[in-house]
């Protein structure tokens, strides 16, 4: 039986090209050229969706709505929540807070624009509010953002903010304004926290272990954020030279990836991201 926590589940939605672990290989410059497979891979995501009766964010990155405004539509018809994954997904601590500002509103006028609605919950490109990047929380709040999905409470190469909330909490309150933040979720083990639930980790891990981390979670009262990409579960996906290190880490696991979704949503309840947290934190 479920138990009765809701937890988050997301979607950052961008192309196989965007993967941060490709980026050596794939210039920017040269996106356009790559053939673009998103809408052939929401699509499974979508119906999975829709067959569990389950609602999601999506995080979409700018680039992507501008290309494909009526996937972006679709998917706010169907009642998901659209939230915004940055412009170009280049890492915050990479930028200027005034590159970082002006993509943050490019990316969430573009999506206001296409679905009517706005636009209350960010997450930087890969995790990147790091204690580098902490100008980000000024900026998402004079922009109107509600809530964040950035902070990752675990040791990495390129994000991570170890000793930071390992659950919902406000990030920011000020001027009558308020930032929420809801951490990816970990797994404490002898005092490490190990990350879970998302990306390559899902992928990697044995559905076992991801499914007994959030029901620890879970049994100690607290919701679990799942990230996913819709590439993650694209085995057809153009196959790129690249080094073996990062070839592990895009590819590992991707055959098994829809199937074990299906054993998540059937094994736990989920509902998007600003539902989950503005019941876990009063209004
Ligand atoms: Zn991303």
């Amino acid at each position: 039986m479920k138990n009765k926590i809701i937890n988050a589940l997301s979607f950052d939605v961008e192309e196989w090209f965007h993967n941060t672990n490709m980026e050596k290989y794939v210039k920017r410059s040269e996106w356009d050229g790559y053939e673009s497979r998103i809408e052939r891979n929401i699509e499974p995501i979508l119906s999975l969706l829709e067959t569990k009766k389950t609602l999601a964010t999506f995080f979409i990155l700018g680039w992507v709505a501008q290309r494909h405004p009526d996937m972006v539509k679709r998917i706010a018809e169907k009642g998901h929540e659209i939230a915004t994954h940055g412009w170009s997904h280049m890492r915050a601590y990479q930028q200027s807070p005034d590159e970082f500002e002006a993509e943050l509103k490019k990316s969430i006028n573009t999506l206001k624009n296409i679905t009517g609605q706005s636009v209350l919950g960010h997450r930087a490109a890969c995790f990147s509010i790091t204690p580098d990047s902490q100008w980000v929380i000024d900026v998402l709040l004079r922009n109107g953002i509600m809530y964040d999905s950035s902070i990752y409470p675990v040791m990495h190469d390129k994000y991570g903010m170890i000793g930071s909330p390992r659950f919902p909490y406000v990030l920011r309150q000020e001027k009558g304004q308020r930032l929420l933040e809801f951490p990816l979720a970990t797994y404490k083990f002898l005092k490490i926290n190990i990350p879970v639930a998302g990306g390559g980790y899902f992928r990697l891990y044995p559905y076992s272990f991801t499914r007994l981390c959030i029901n620890k979670l879970n049994q100690d009262g607290y919701p679990a954020m799942v990230y996913l990409h819709p590439p993650e579960f694209d085995t057809n996906q153009p196959k790129i030279k690249i080094d073996p290190i990062n070839k592990f880490r895009i590819y590992v696991g991707i055959n098994n990836n829809l199937k074990k979704l299906k054993q998540l949503l059937e094994d736990f309840k989920f509902a998007p991201v600003k539902e989950v947290l503005f019941s876990n934190i009063e209004r």
